[in-house]
């Protein structure tokens, strides 16, 4: 099994503009103001290896985009971002898909699982993708959904499936390419508690010493983590100067 990953984020702001210009407008140097989005606004957080995280912070505070940027999925605006070494804000996009392919599972909240695949089909999904070969897609992902509990739920698909159910499948899935950073965004915020439990058992019991890092508003699922991190509501919306000149 991998070890964990070390995580670091610097200064990082990410912020996202609302509506776009049009060309014609741009073209002719009559843009319009558009309102920009501080998702976040200057977040500096270190995790160590194999450490398990919780991200706290109300509603709106940054988590989910704090998240994506850990998982490679986007880059900031300002300020770096590196796992293991690897500075994630300097890479392409395609380093970037690479990276996450190698290096990072992720689990959503509302699972994100493929409705016309098995259970077991959207467990290998990652590792087709990363051309392995099918004896050992297929054992790999018997392997991982005997381990959240579901090994007698490898041919249901996602509609057939409970709630929670669903959920442990996308824990399953997201340990399919054995990454060493685990990133969860609310995974039991759709979740009855007794139902949760069962999800953040299965978590545990797959990532055992990987890194995880894991955004909840939920006071059981951020007692289950080593250290909680408190994201606190960022700037929010603010004009920018205009150059309008119509
Ligand atoms: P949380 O997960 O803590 O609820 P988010 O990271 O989803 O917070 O969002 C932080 C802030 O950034 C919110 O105000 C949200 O509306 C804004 N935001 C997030 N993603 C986008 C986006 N793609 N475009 C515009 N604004 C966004
Ligand atoms: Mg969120």
């Amino acid at each position: 099994m991998s070890s964990g990953a070390e995580v670091t984020c610097s200064e990082v702001h990410r912020t996202y503009q609302m509506g776009r210009q049009s060309r014609l407008r741009r073209l002719l140097g009559r843009e319009r103001s558009v309102p920009e989005v501080n998702a976040i606004d200057g977040v500096s957080i270190e995790v160590g290896r194999g450490e398990f995280v919780g991200l706290a912070g109300p509603s709106g505070s940054g988590k989910t985009t704090l998240l994506h940027l850990i998982a490679g999925l986007e880059t900031p605006t300002a300020g770096t971002v590196t796992v293991d070494g690897v500075r994630l804000d300097e890479l392409s996009s395609r380093e970037r898909t690479r990276f996450r392919l190698d290096t990072v599972g992720v689990v959503f909240q509302r699972f994100h699982l493929l409705g016309s695949l098995s259970a077991r089909a959207n467990v290998a999904l990652p590792l087709l993708e990363r051309g392995e070969p099918k004896a050992r897609r297929r054992e790999r992902a018997a392997n991982l959904l005997e381990q959240v509990g579901l090994g007698d739920r490898l041919a249901h698909r996602p509609g057939q499936l409970s709630g929670g159910e669903r959920q442990r499948v996308a824990v399953a899935r997201a340990l399919a390419t054995d990454p060493s950073l685990v990133v969860a965004d609310e995974p039991t915020g759709e979740l009855d508690s007794e139902t949760a439990d069962r999800v953040l058992d299965a978590l545990a019991a797959v990532t055992a010493d990987r890194t995880v890092v894991l955004a909840s508003h939920d006071d059981r699922a951020l007692d289950r983590t080593d250290r909680v991190i408190e994201l606190t509501d960022a700037e929010r919306t603010r004009a920018v100067p205009t150059t309008d000149a119509v």
